[in-house]
């Protein structure tokens, strides 16, 4: 009698607290996929929560023979991580297991800011002049070396956290000795005491979601950034799809990723790029191996109920993909912006913004009676609006309006760093 085939099995990599994790899980469930997390935490706890494979992702070398020893006993078809702690690991483990996937370099350099700008400035790819200083370096002769205006960065944080744009000397001193603070108050690795100067490319901003298959782009979404990104800090607020712009400028901005996907290597699975337009064409921010942020993907659908993390394990254990086209209808999110520093005492207004004509739905994810931190410091949003609607203008416009019907109430205790 012909045995029934086991289920295909992959890891994913997370934190404990991420918020992506629940959507894989769930398009897991529905294709009948085994999923086993890799956990970000020491193995000793992990036994104690009873969790199969707990990792440090701070500790590659050891994290990797932990995964390789998993799938020795318990054969997994892909590793795929949540988000960007991990995707440095997925590669690595990749290799390890000879698993069909993106290089570690590829990995690498799509997580490090610098090495980003070196192999895509090497291609010619369009992205701004820049240089690599150190947090100890001395602020005052750095800020008479750059050009004005400029962007301040970290080499390995994510969602603008550290971003801060400088219009001159002044301001750039104050810039670089925030971020320093930042990168002292933090854990170090290598790399992390590095900072990167750019100058500030001006024009207005897009997202794009995408797929590689062996090394092809596929476009699966272009977001319009309606609000101006003009700095000094870079709040992501609303995200709309299908853009509005004229095709002929999404071919050159999915040109433009693709390009800077291949100068990095990168082949396989998930990219999120971020690109500016201007006069002279899209200018390449970052492209990140791996799917989109937050509870942000919720905009996205691939027909009837499929969700880009179907799409991503679908992908990922050779599932038949039967449209990598979004559906029809404009949709779109807004990362709810943190007003100031201090303790959220209250949230009015939820149920009022709910009832807005196209708002799908409004989740507040900040915690009552938590530190609320803003950027450049901080790393997280008050929550995510969701709308839905048949042309992206009107999806634009719900949004405001449901923002417009929150308030928070903010008790301001902590002192903002200067
Ligand atoms: P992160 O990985 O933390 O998101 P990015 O390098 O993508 O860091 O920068 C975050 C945001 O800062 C970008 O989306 C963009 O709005 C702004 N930004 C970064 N670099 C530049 C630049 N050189 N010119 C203009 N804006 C920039």
């Amino acid at each position: 009698m012909a045995q029934t085939p086991l289920p295909p099995r992959v890891i994913l990599l997370m934190r404990a607290t991420t918020y992506r994790a629940r959507p894989f899980l769930e398009a897991a469930a529905r294709l009948g996929i085994e999923v086993v997390k890799g956990i970000d935490m020491p193995p000793e706890l992990a036994e104690y929560w009873h969790a199969p494979l707990g990792l440090q992702f701070d500790q590659p070398e050891q994290a990797v023979e932990a995964i390789v020893e998993f799938a020795r006993r318990n054969p997994v078809q892909a590793i795929l991580a949540v988000d960007d702690s991990a995707t440095v690991l997925a590669a690595l483990a990749s290799e390890a297991l000879g698993l069909a996937f993106n290089s570690s370099e590829a990995a690498l350099a799509a997580r490090n800011k610098y090495r980003m700008r070196q192999l895509l400035s090497a291609a010619g790819v369009p992205c701004p002049n820049f240089r690599l200083y150190d947090m100890a370096d001395n602020p005052t002769q750095v800020a008479a070396e750059v050009e004005y205006p400029c962007v301040v960065k970290p080499l390995l944080l994510s969602g603008s956290r550290g971003v801060i744009r400088a219009n001159n000397p002044a301001e750039f001193e104050a810039a670089f000795r925030r971020l320093g603070r930042l990168l002292a108050s933090m854990q170090r690795v290598p790399g992390s005491t590095g900072i990167l100067v750019e100058n500030f490319i001006p024009g207005f901003e897009v997202a794009l979601e995408g797929m590689l298959d062996r090394g092809q782009l596929k476009v699966l979404a272009l977001f319009d950034k309606p609000d101006p990104l003009d700095g000094p800090f870079f709040e992501e607020t609303i995200y709309v799809t299908p853009s509005r712009l004229p095709v002929s400028v999404q071919t050159e901005i999915a040109d433009c990723a693709a390009q800077a996907a291949a100068a990095l290597g990168l082949r396989q699975g998930p990219i999120h790029a971020e690109l500016r337009v201007n006069e002279t064409g899209p200018w390449l921010v970052e492209v990140a191996g791996r799917s989109i942020g937050g509870l942000c993907s919720q905009t996205l659908r691939f027909g009837p109920d499929v969700s880009l993390e179907e799409l991503i394990l679908r992908q990922a254990v050779g599932l038949e993909i039967a449209s990598w086209r979004g559906d029809e209808g404009a949709r779109g999110v807004m990362m709810i912006p943190i007003p100031g520093a201090g303790l959220l005492k209250r949230v009015d207004g939820v149920e009022a913004a709910r009832q807005v004509p196209g708002i799908e739905s409004v989740e507040i994810t900040a915690q009552l009676y938590q530190p609320l931190v803003p950027l450049p410091e901080g790393e997280s949003y008050l929550g995510f609006i969701f709308a839905r609607a048949n042309e992206p203008a009107e999806v634009e416009a719900a949004l405001r309006q449901a923002h417009a019907r929150l308030h928070f109430e903010v008790e301001i205790m902590l002192p903002v760093l200067q």
